[in-house]
């Protein structure tokens, strides 16, 4: 399909191609916006089925990436790579360096970070290459992992004094699905809150260690849309608000740190047409990107933290809007969205 006419294009400015046969790398670089600032945004190792799969990744997470950015108010675009392949097989340091060459060859437009499948030591590998590189150690904010925890945990209870009327968690059952780098951190502040877990993980060793140290009740992966829980957080992949598992959510609020949680656009108004509440993922899943934003020599973990905890204030905002124009939160997150983004004259 021709890339400009691709159903997930939305005007990207920039989408680079990458192959390089010594290392077996094949990875794709999308650039959606630079006009608050570089691009940035993490790096995904997946093994894509197919080629369209990876490009309609990146050219949906891209967009994500401008639209997060803009509404937490931070001096970046929107970018986000793909590199196909297993990250448990695959990588090499040799393939990380040969994606860090691409990104170094963009001078400083796409500047990369971790993602599912890429972890902060193979971002610090990638940084033997390129200076293009956020979320490391040598950076002072370190790992954006437990920030997007905080994050999402902001963000649930803004959802939670919304729709339930407490902002505590206290006694509130929680489903949580993926318990990695975030949902693990998730759990954490979930539990010491008083919430229930429900959780689920497609790794028994994650299952395991959160039903010893949070007394989660373990659930089945296919099992966790079924559960009785009056929130769900999706922490693992994207597009799990789908034709198929929308029928089975009775959960209340949907809220949690994965990217593209809505398989389409119309997912949005079809869960706010089942009067479940929906926290927009690049809203709530801010975290990360909030704390690299303040990375630097200078790095106040204090400020960075209270940085992330404004994700509450723009989530309430978010669901007053929605409320009062009658629209499904996702309608209204986007619009913020655009407004902050157009605040910003373009560049020359
Ligand atoms: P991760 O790879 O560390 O964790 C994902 C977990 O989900 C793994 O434990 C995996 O086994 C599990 N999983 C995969 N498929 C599953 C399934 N079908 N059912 C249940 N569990 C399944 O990734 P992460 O960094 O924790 O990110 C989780 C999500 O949050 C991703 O969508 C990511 O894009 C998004 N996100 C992450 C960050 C961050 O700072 N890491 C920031 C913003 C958004």
């Amino acid at each position: 399909m021709p890339i400009f006419m691709h159903p997930e294009f939305d005007a990207h400015e920039e989408i680079v191609f990458c192959h390089d046969p010594e290392s077996g790398l094949r990875a794709i670089i999308a650039i959606h916006n630079t006009r608050r600032g570089p691009a940035v945004g993490g790096c995904r190792m997946w093994p894509y089925a197919t080629e369209d799969e990876a490009l309609t990744d990146a050219l949906r997470l891209s967009r994500g990436m401008t639209f997060k950015s803009a509404l937490a108010d931070l001096p970046f675009g929107g970018g986000k790579s793909v590199i196909v392949g297993d990250p448990h097989k695959d990588k090499t340091d040799s393939l990380l360096i040969a994606m860090a060459g691409f990104v170094e060859s963009l001078g400083g437009r796409y500047i990369i970070a971790e993602d599912v499948g890429i972890t902060q030591d193979d971002a610090e590998i990638m940084q033997r290459r390129t200076a293009h590189v956020a979320g490391t150690r040598a950076g002072g904010a370190g790992d954006p992992s437990p920030s997007t925890a905080y994050g999402v945990y902001m963000g649930i209870r803004a959802a939670a004094a919304h729709r339930l009327g407490q902002e505590s968690l206290k006694g509130i059952r929680i489903a949580v699905q993926g318990l990695g780098q975030v949902g693990s951190h998730l759990c954490r502040y979930l539990a010491d809150d008083g919430a229930r877990l429900s959780v689920t993980d497609i790794d028994p060793a994650a299952v395991t260690r959160a039903e010893t140290e949070f007394a989660a009740q373990a659930v089945a992966p296919e099992a966790i849309y079924d559960t009785p829980a009056e929130i769900f957080a999706p922490c693992a992949l994207g597009a799990v608000i789908n034709d198929v598992t929308l029928p089975r959510l009775k959960f209340r609020i949907v809220a949690g740190a994965a990217n593209n949680q809505l398989a389409e656009a119309r997912h949005g108004a079809a869960l706010a047409k089942r009067d479940i509440l929906y926290a927009p993922d690049y809203v709530i899943n801010a975290g990360g990107v909030i704390n690299i934003s303040h990375e630097g020599a200078n790095y106040r973990k204090d400020e960075a933290v209270k940085h992330v905890a404004r994700i509450h204030n723009t989530l309430s905002e978010i669901f007053r809007r929605a409320d009062s124009e009658r629209i499904p939160t996702s309608q209204a997150a986007d619009a913020l969205a655009l407004e902050r983004l157009n605040s910003v004259p373009a560049a020359a």
